[in-house]
């Protein structure tokens, strides 16, 4: 267990110089630990500037100092087996995740959330934090909602904030749970496992241990919410010491449910009902009866949960409605960077062959051919874009496929082509990071050029 007290004075070795390194960084060194980060990659002078002075930074690889560090905290995108951690597990370094080290600062009557799977981590977490959030309000703010990790802002920036009683939802990543070895949730949540960053931990088995370490420390007055219908995620759950809480929207389950989807409204064990939030596809509907598990189990009513529902918005490159134009619906679902993503999306529309689908990016080491029965349902065409575009190809055997090299070509051609009642989606299946920053980055730049040619078309026509 990372203990702060038993450090005070000692040196910290960070390896990695991200957003959750630099978070990890600046929360030890303010609290009288020294620290190096060690970032192997070499980085542009400028970026070191935000660093707060006194903490050290070497880059383009790691120096002898690194090794020299009492413990290490290592970042998230850090290979589980690069070769610089087999060294520090030889000299016996003490290495820790970001995520225990930062909940080690917090107080331990804090109460932590945890959302983990491999799809819809970002939305149930955001549905969950604003249902604490608004529950909290309901009873008179006496206690604060902190919403962070794989989110957006590392759970180390807001560790010195919590106090004693107060809510902590973190979205967790698998490459986060992979380095822990004492995170223990009050209140986890694992929503569906399908294969997603293989290449990273070497194969579905670890992908799947991994996973399972959201509950593995959990004792027996804790938590675990997990999808009734997902067979791995049930066979995970058998080893839950765990209160295990199951939901499912299909009439087959695994598990017992404590809460399923009657094809109108979310139906708990116990009787109540509620209606989902306004949000595309049956998977919001999973996302939805998480999230709400989560909160009913520790006493949250259903009327603020059903509140919290009517009012949640569609988040940003999540199966996004954002254009409509001469009958076509363009659709923005960049988040989609694995294969069970975009299955879930042309899954949300109906069955009427008549998506333009934009497929490619960085390949993730999952084939393609799953994608087949369901581009024949839902596919007018598909086109390629990026890295990926050949290994698409060639394991799309027979479908149609147009080759389009980036995206601008992409939106191009899907508007040239696309007639009225069709929909224009970007839900790619890959990362952004072969031609974008982030997916975030690849969803605006869609949007961007969506816009542009409507605007274009509109201001001619004039
Ligand atoms: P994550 O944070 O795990 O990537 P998001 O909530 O950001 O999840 O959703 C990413 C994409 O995954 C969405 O655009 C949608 O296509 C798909 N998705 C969301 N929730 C689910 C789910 N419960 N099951 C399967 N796919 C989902």
């Amino acid at each position: 267990m990372f203990k702060p007290e038993l450090w005070e004075g000692k040196k910290a070795g960070v390896l990695g110089f991200g957003k959750s390194g630099q978070a990890a960084a600046e929360l030890l060194f303010a609290h009288g630990i020294q620290v190096l980060i060690s970032e192997e990659a070499s980085l542009p002078k400028g970026t070191l500037s935000t660093v707060t002075k006194g903490i050290s930074v070497e880059t383009g690889g790691h120096s002898r100092a690194l090794f020299d560090c009492d413990f290490w905290v290592k970042s998230p995108g850090v290979l589980p087996h690069a070769a610089v951690l087999q060294e520090a597990k030889k000299r016996k370094i003490p290495v820790y995740s970001e995520l225990e080290v930062a909940i080690a600062f917090m107080p331990k009557k804090a109460r932590i959330f945890a959302v983990t799977g491999t799809n819809g981590k970002t939305t149930t977490t955001a549905l969950l934090g604003s249902i604490l959030k608004d529950y909290a309000r309901e009873q008179g703010c006496k206690r604060n909602v902190f919403v962070c990790g794989n989110i957006g802002n590392p759970v180390s920036l807001c560790a010195t904030q919590v106090r004693p009683g107060d809510d902590v939802v973190i979205e967790v990543s698998s490459y986060q749970l992979e380095d822990s070895t004492y995170f223990r949730p009050h209140v986890a949540c694992l929503l569906n496992i399908t294969p997603d960053h293989l290449e990273h931990h070497g194969g579905m088995r670890n992908y799947i241990k991994a996973k399972g370490k959201i509950f593995k420390n959990q004792r027996a007055n804790d938590i675990l919410v997990i999808n009734g219908t997902d067979v791995s995620c049930a066979e995970l759950a058998e080893k839950a010491k765990s209160r295990v809480l199951a939901f499912s929207t299909h009439p087959k389950h695994l598990l017992k449910t404590a809460v399923f989807f009657d094809g109108d409204e979310l139906v708990f064990s116990e009787g109540q009902l509620l209606r989902a939030p306004h949000l595309q596809g049956i998977h919001n509907v999973e996302n939805a009866m998480a999230a709400s598990l989560m909160a009913f189990s520790c006493g949250v009513p259903t009327a603020t949960i059903q509140k919290a529902f009517d009012s949640f918005q569609a988040m940003e490159h999540r199966i996004e409605q954002f254009a409509y134009h001469r009958g076509v619906t363009y659709v923005n679902d960049s988040k989609a960077t694995n294969l069970d993503s975009t299955i879930t999306a042309l899954k949300s529309f109906e069955k009427c062959g008549n998506i333009w689908l934009i497929l490619g990016g960085r390949d993730k080491g999952a084939s393609y051919e799953v994608l087949l029965p369901y581009l024949k349902d839902y596919c007018k065409k598909v086109l390629t874009i990026g890295e990926a575009m050949e290994k698409i190809e060639r394991e799309l055997p027979g479908y149609p496929v147009v080759r389009c090299y980036t995206l601008d070509k992409a939106v191009e051609t899907a508007m040239n082509g696309a007639a009225r009642g069709d929909v224009v989606l970007l839900s790619p299946a890959c990362a952004s990071f072969d031609q974008f920053k982030s997916f975030e980055h690849r969803g605006k730049i869609f949007k961007r050029l969506v816009d542009a040619r409507i605007f274009k078309e509109r201001t001619e026509k004039k």
